[in-house]
């Protein structure tokens, strides 16, 4: 054989796949690598990884590695790329590409998955498009035999996007982006208390060239009082809007400004507006105490949040997917995000559309530009501008469309309950409603009647809520008790206070009060006004939505307390760490903890632990200690949902690991308890739930005058908002209490992450029970 033969293909459908990382580094690359890697091997395929990008491509020899399981151990929770990521001038220029392309060949490889941003994924895209050209040109050259490359007629390629600017149009979320947010809100709610001890304003410049979307984002899960976006650049005037928004602000009563500002902010006629601009006029048209940070690479390093790293892991399983459903015909896919489905998008059309935005902020037609970002991106700018406060007559409801809205918290804690209130709160003031806290739950109202001055019910003002968007826990009071402890108080406090319409915020039991008060409507007409719930708990059980806020906080906790379990490990080394997850009766939190921290196995309530299982597992545990090279420098983790044995508890658990190790391996049980509500709420449930709450009084004013009768008679009054699949939306409780809820366990009947358990299964090679010797 030739040194350049090729390898003959491999059998029936199976390909040779090879993975690299691209342009600008982003956390959770490393997951998409490892779930492209080892979903490869699972299907029989070959993986290899390019190192450095396309300049490992470009290279060959053993810059294109073949790679096995164990070779992307401990992946996913690193930050960055392992494998390297480089800008490659070569591969711009044809020649670079011809190289790649034998490079390919001489490897056997026929199918390229690309994680990186637009510029990565234009050029495989147009590595693809060229690919028949490329092929002849190396037979023109001699470099190759017509023989050699004809099992390589197509190439497959599959985008990922690996970014942290969150820039590419037709998905919802890049990844990294929601790590690069993280770090950013760190750093601001950092500057925030130093400006409100001093009564400072800062200014805050954050990456993103030709995408607000970190800005905006930032804005919106900080509470900024003026943000500035490439795609939307403010009027001629902003000077002294902006000026008059801070001072309106100050005049309210804030102590400290916060003015967030993209990296490549211009005004209308885009002239660049910088962060020093903008401090000078906060120092002299304002009068504040102005100072500037640049966040700069800090934005695009550390830990991957556990989004990213769940996103990662969900599309590099989908990349390999698309390159086994493959035909000559089907276009290259990039596996995008929508709301809370993976989707495959053409290629090119994707990044057709991103540089569409670039040329319309360029043509300095900025109304396309939002139109070209997605509906998210609207959404969001749309509700920062609503709830930053400033005048806004034309927003002003007229007075019989006025409400008074009722708020109130009911569950345990969940991050986001308080964002969600203040952002309904600055909603509310902004349309020319009353918002009214009805503190401690439905027991606070409760002992509120019978017991006259407690304070339960307040109206309430805009300085109160306002510096509420980064604050965990609920600033109004939550409690577990349900309006059935005494239905007739509380109609008569609604009664007494007027209230109009009601903001429910919480997890199972708010969605029970509320279907306890819409049964009341037959009995009480202070029931007959709109109601919504707003899933809010760890668990993600609520009925009506796949997501709810203070879910994400609760991962990035566990994943923290994970990853410390693991590196403790490792100077012992082998080691298992068994740790119990709340959740309740829902095996959600503890399946997406392990697909984001790389479980060995995760038990829940759903499928319950029997004997089996736990003989399953403990054989694998021996056996991949038993072919252990010193790969398994890290603990292994279980995860085991607190309800998913009456039986086999954690520390039982724990000790049958470490009888059955018999000092090759040992095991310890953890129970991080409370520490799962975590502390401050992550960004996404943060500008979730401001999405969130601002659509539910926006539902909630549909109802405006309307008569008592009319609402009763309209399921749409009393409805829980939630994500289904790709879309936002408004479900009746009617329906689904009656259709889509499991009252005793507690949870949705259908839960659609049921499936990701397969998942977690298949990347930690953990075997089926069917496949147990
Ligand atoms: P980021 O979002 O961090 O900017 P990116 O993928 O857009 O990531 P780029 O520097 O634009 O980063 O592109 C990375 C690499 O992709 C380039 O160095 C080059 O090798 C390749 N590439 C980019 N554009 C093209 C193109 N038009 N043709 C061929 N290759 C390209």
């Amino acid at each position: 054989m030739a040194p350049t033969d090729p390898p003959a293909p491999l059998e029936g459908k199976k390909r040779r796949i090879a993975v690299l990382t691209s342009g600008g580094d982003s956390p959770g690359m490393n997951g998409s690598v490892r779930a492209v890697v080892r979903m490869a091997i699972h299907n029989g395929c070959d993986a290899f990884c390019v190192y450095e990008g396309y300049d490992g491509l470009v290279q060959g020899g053993d810059m294109i590695k073949h790679v096995g399981w164990e070779d992307v151990r401990g992946f996913l929770s690193e930050g960055g790329t392992l494998i390297g990521s480089a800008r490659c001038m070569a591969f711009m220029e044809r020649p670079g590409r011809l190289k790649a392309a034998k490079n390919m060949i001489v490897k056997g490889i026929d199918a390229l998955v690309v994680c990186g941003g637009d510029g990565s994924l234009t050029g495989a895209d147009k590595f693809r498009a060229e690919w028949p050209g490329l092929l002849s040109e190396l037979v023109d050259k001699k470099e190759l035999t017509a023989e050699q490359i004809k099992p390589f007629e197509h190439l497959n390629i599959v985008g990922l996007v690996g970014s942290i600017d969150n820039d590419l149009s037709m998905t919802d979320a890049t990844i990294g982006c929601y790590s690069s947010l993280a770090r950013i809100c760190e750093a601001v709610d950092s500057v925030d208390t130093t400006a409100t001890s001093h009564q400072r304003a800062f200014v805050i410049e954050v990456m993103g060239r030709h995408c607000g979307w970190l800005a905006l984002m930032a804005g919106v899960s900080t509470g900024a009082d003026f943000i500035f976006i490439p795609e939307s650049p403010p009027g001629a005037d902003w000077q002294d809007e902006m000026c008059k928004i801070v001072k309106k602000h100050r005049s309210m009563g804030k102590r400290k400004t916060i003015v967030i500002i993209a990296e490549g902010a211009h005004d209308q006629q885009l002239n660049k507006i910088t962060p020093s601009q903008v401090k000078d006029l906060l120092t002299k048209k304002a009068g504040l105490d102005t100072r500037v940070t640049t966040l700069g690479h800090v934005q695009r390093g550390g830990t991957p949040a556990a989004y990213d790293r769940m996103l990662a892991t969900l599309q590099g399983v989908e990349a390999v997917k698309a390159v086994l459903d493959a035909t000559p015909e089907t276009p290259s896919p990039v596996i995008c995000m929508i709301e809370n489905k993976i989707v495959r998008r053409p290629l090119l059309e994707a990044v057709a559309q991103t540089k569409k935005v670039a040329e319309a902020i360029e043509a300095k037609d900025f109304d396309k530009a939002m139109d070209l970002r997605d509906a998210e991106f609207h959404e969001y700018w749309r509700a920062f501008q609503i709830t930053t406060a400033a005048e806004q007559p034309d927003l002003m409801l007229p007075e019989n469309k006025r409400m008074r809205i009722g708020i109130i918290h009911v569950g345990a804690p969940a991050g986001g309950m308080n964002a969600a209130t203040r952002a309904a709160v600055a909603y509310c003031f902004a349309r020319g409603h009353q918002p009214v806290a009805l503190h401690n739950g439905f027991p606070g109202l409760i002992r509120h009647h019978s017991d006259k001055p407690l304070g339960a019910v307040r109206d309430m003002t805009w300085l109160e809520a306002e510096a509420w968007a980064s604050k965990g826990g609920s600033e109004i009071g939550t409690n577990r008790g349900l309006p059935s402890e005494d239905l007739e108080t509380v109609a008569n406090v609604f009664g007494t206070y007027n209230i109009q319409a009601l903001f429910v915020v919480g997890g199972f039991e708010a969605f029970t009060a509320v279907s306890e008060l819409r049964k009341g409507r037959e009995h009480y007409k202070a029931f007959k006004i709109p109601m919504v719930v707003l899933p809010a708990t760890i668990s993600n059980n609520v009925p009506g939505t796949e997501y709810s806020i203070g879910s994400d906080t609760c991962l990035n906790a566990l994943i923290t307390y994970c990853d410390a379990c693991r590196q403790s490990a490792s100077a012992s080394r082998r080691r298992v760490f068994v740790i119990e997850t709340q959740g309740g009766e829902s095996g959600y939190i503890a399946t997406v903890a392990g697909l984001s921290i790389g479980a060995m196995a995760v038990y829940t309530p759903e499928d319950g632990i029997s004997l089996k299982m736990l003989d399953r597992d403990i054989d694998h545990l021996r056996d991949v200690f038993l072919q252990d090279k010193g790969q398994n420098r890290a603990g292994k983790i279980l995860l085991v949902n607190e309800k998913a044995s009456k039986t086999y508890s954690v520390s039982i658990i724990a000790d049958m690991i470490a009888e059955a190790g018999k000092g090759k391996f040992e095991s310890r049980h953890g129970v991080p308890g409370h520490f799962q509500q975590g502390t401050t709420p992550s960004p996404m449930d943060r500008v979730r739930a401001v999405r969130f709450a601002v659509k539910s009084v926006q539902h909630i004013e549909t109802f405006a005058g309307m008569s008592k009768k009319d609402i009763d008679e309209d399921d749409m009054s009393c409805v829980v908002i939630g994500i289904k699949g790709a879309k936002v939306l408004f479900s009746p409780m009617e329906k689904v209490e009656k259709k889509e809820t499991d009252w005793k366990l507690r949870r949705p009947k259908d839960e659609f992450w049921i499936d990701l358990k397969n998942i977690v299964d298949m990347l930690s090679g953990r075997p089926k029970l069917s496949e147990k010797k």
